[in-house]
């Protein structure tokens, strides 16, 4: 039977294992027996530890948002507009 991660308002995220035809069924919390959301795991994420995970949902963001460079880094050029003489010291 797939595994299916439920996540309940109180209690935070657990699995559950049931027939993929219940899949739509309501779930509920095994702490508090609330009725728990389905989260959208791949399967083969769910076992993951937390911080694997968090740098995939990362890797995701930035595939879809790629941060926008919003200053120049590194030194500017300098811009010479005249030729300076060579008997000028600076
Ligand atoms: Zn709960």
């Amino acid at each position: 039977m797939p595994v299916y991660v439920f996540s309940c308002h109180d209690c935070g995220s657990f699995e559950l294992s049931r027939p993929m035809a219940e899949v739509g069924a309501a779930a509920y919390c095994p702490t508090c027996l609330g009725e728990a959301r389905r989260v959208f795991t791949p399967p083969s994420l769910t076992r993951l530890s937390t911080p694997i995970r968090r740098v995939l949902e990362k890797e995701e963001a930035s595939a879809h948002e790629p941060r926008v460079v919003t200053e120049k880094r590194g030194r500017p050029l300098r811009q010479r507009r005249e030729p300076v003489p060579p008997w000028v010291l600076h």
